[in-house]
């Protein structure tokens, strides 16, 4: 089944490897060789980026998970092309190729610079999390300390929202706090995502969407992506299995609350620990099998791992 996948820290562990492409790893749960066999029509590649480290460190990295995903490109160009926009998806999609697109996880580098978000945007960065788990220059993170999490969006958050808006390139509100969710919802007018984020009512994770925010999310035509991460997934936090009956669970939540539109896939590959009934690309096809099985019709399941992306894409890149 061709699906789109809106997270992976691919990038980041072929940097950790020391790997100059990210076209075979080893020990990693997506790579090009196996998405090629995975039904993958479309791959965002996150460049990730830890907090800990200065700007100018920050900025070094960020260049050196760009470079791995130019040398993966040029090297896995039969397999792989970048997109831009929904028109290149289609291109790539006839041509028999899977979709790469670029995002940064943790805006942080943006540095309070509406020139640096255009400096991304020439670079291909095609959607922006606009937080990790810290304090930046467009927010704050989600937070169990329930003032933490009213914080909104920065002055300059907002704004960059708008710009991004305007640009095309997604917002993106997974590790963000409550009040920055409400603040983007109030701002845009066009699709924004959670790109791997779950159901707060299946799993407390502070990181996973409430049923009010499923509405609004659904309200403005965006999509949320189904994250694999064990905690993020179960009701208890301490279980570490990450189960594909619980994804369906999670998934079929959505469509209660949001509709059949605002459901997607963000596995979150290369980001996440504990053990996995699907334990890389190559096994998706499990999780569309078990949505079958649910009684999800085959329409549906095409919104899901496909349709819906790309409608947020066609809209809002
Ligand atoms: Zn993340």
């Amino acid at each position: 089944m061709n699906y789109i996948d809106m997270h992976c820290d691919t990038l980041s562990e072929a940097l950790v490897r020391g790997q100059k492409t990210a076209k075979s790893l080893e020990g990693t749960m997506v790579d090009v060789e196996r998405l090629k066999r995975s039904g993958a029509a479309g791959q965002f590649f996150a460049m990730f980026l830890p907090q800990k480290e200065s700007i100018p460190q920050l900025n070094t990295l960020l260049e050196k998970m760009y470079e791995i995903y130019q040398n993966t490109l040029s090297e896995c160009s039969d397999i792989l092309a970048p997109a831009y926009r929904a028109e290149d998806l289609e291109k790539n999609r006839r041509e028999g190729k899977i979709s790469a697109f670029l995002t940064i996880e943790n805006g942080v580098v943006a540095e309070e610079k509406l020139e640096n978000i255009q400096r991304f945007y020439r670079k291909g960065v095609r959607l922006i999390t606009l937080t990790w788990n810290d304090e930046n220059c467009f927010g704050y993170p989600h937070s169990s300390d329930r003032e933490e999490m009213r914080r909104g969006l920065t002055p300059f958050g907002k704004e960059a929202v708008s710009y991004m808006e305007e640009q095309g390139i997604l917002v993106d509100v997974s590790h963000l706090s409550d009040g920055g969710f409400y603040d983007v919802a109030d701002i845009m007018k066009k699709p924004f995502v959670a790109s791997h984020s779950n159901c707060r009512a299946l799993a407390p994770a502070t990181r996973n969407l409430t049923d009010d925010m499923i509405r609004l999310l659904a309200e403005h035509g965006g999509v949320a992506g189904i994250n694999f991460e064990p905690s993020f997934l179960n009701g208890n936090p301490g279980d570490t299995l990450s189960r594909v009956e619980r994804m369906c669970d999670h998934v079929e939540h959505f469509i209660r609350i949001g509709g059949v539109e605002c459901v997607g896939i963000g596995t979150d590959f290369d980001g996440i620990g504990g053990q996995f009934e699907i334990s890389d690309c190559t096994q998706m096809e499990k999780l569309f099998t078990a949505l079958r099985k649910r009684g999800i019709s085959e329409g549906t399941l095409e919104k899901i791992a496909y349709r819906n992306v790309e409608r947020v894409i066609r809209e809002g890149m």
